[in-house]
């Protein structure tokens, strides 16, 4: 196992843009969980990112939050102005594994990571978060529910960096998070929902129930039209066009989907036109 240690930003963007298979290193509570199974991760280079202070802090500007590309989901529980702001962060951060791993896992890493069941992907998204990405050659933005191209592919090149998230500031009327497990900590979601309505619109994100997380634009279109809707099996033919769940050790599709169904029904009955 080769690991470098850049004490900069510079220094770190340099080693992988000459290191095309390095592998940068966060929290590690990803890279290194599956150590003992994957023997051929031991003869990778890894840099390790802690020392790059530049990416540690959360801050705040008049537009938005800023995470930083190292902020984990400690520094967010326990920050009391996003608790206010952008309750969904805390409340997807306090159910990822437990202390240990909150305060170790990034927000970044968990991006990269690109689980279709993450917690830290689906209320970034219903918040229209912004991937903030660096290389050698430059910055890009990229909106995170355009970052995912299929299962584990996303716009990201091996030289680049997250260096922040941009999370826009913006009055929200409704905001809810879900995970349903098979236990109330240390789970895997079977199914994830994030639902957010702002003057942007609805926001609909569904976890677990396609090969990444993504946006529901039917059910929002849905949301936006009032339509009515009486019990949680008027949703499914909506559901149907946005996600497309599979069977797998966790759960069934079957199941999922009905799960999605009940969890928007009964979150939003308020606004199912009545
Ligand atoms: C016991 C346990 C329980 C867990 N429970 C949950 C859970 O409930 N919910 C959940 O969503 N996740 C869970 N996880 C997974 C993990 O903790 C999260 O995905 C975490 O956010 C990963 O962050 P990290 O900093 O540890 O990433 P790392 O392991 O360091 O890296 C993960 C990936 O991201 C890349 N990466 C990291 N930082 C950057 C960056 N700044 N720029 C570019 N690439 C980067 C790495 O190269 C790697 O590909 C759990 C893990 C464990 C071990």
């Amino acid at each position: 196992m080769n690991v470098l240690l850049p004490d900069t930003l510079p220094q770190a963007l340099e080693l992988l843009s000459q290191n095309g298979d390095a592998v940068p290193m966060a929290g590690g509570t990803d890279l290194m969980v599956h150590w003992h199974v994957r023997p051929e991760a031991h003869q990778h280079t890894f840099v390790d990112l802690s020392r790059l202070e530049a990416l540690k802090p959360l801050s705040w500007t008049a537009d938005m939050l800023v995470l930083g590309g190292l902020t984990t989901y400690w520094d967010v529980i326990r920050d009391e102005r996003t608790r206010e702001e952008f309750p969904l962060l805390v409340d997807a951060a306090r159910q990822v594994g437990a202390i240990q791993i909150q305060a170790r896992g990034t927000w970044a890493g968990n991006i990269v990571n690109a689980s279709p069941a993450a917690d830290g992907v689906p209320v970034l998204m219903a918040y229209d978060a912004i991937v903030v990405l660096e290389s050698r050659r430059g910055r890009e933005q990229v909106p995170l529910d355009r970052f995912y191209s299929g299962y584990k592919q996303m716009r990201r090149r091996p030289d680049e960096l997250i260096v922040a998230i941009h999370v826009p500031r913006r009055r929200y009327s409704y905001q809810v998070f879900e995970k349903v497990g098979s236990r109330r900590a240390q789970a895997i979601a079977k199914v994830g929902l994030a639902v957010t309505r702002s003057d942007a619109g609805w926001r609909v994100v569904a976890a677990s129930v396609a090969p990444t997380i993504r946006r529901c634009p039917t059910v929002e279109r849905l949301l936006e039209t009032g339509a009515a809707v009486a019990s949680p099996s008027d949703l499914l033919p909506a559901i149907a066009q946005d996600v497309a769940p599979i069977d797998d050790i966790r759960s069934t599709a079957h199941y999922r989907t009905r799960v999605m169904a009940r969890l928007l029904y009964h979150d939003l009955r308020d606004f199912w036109g009545k």
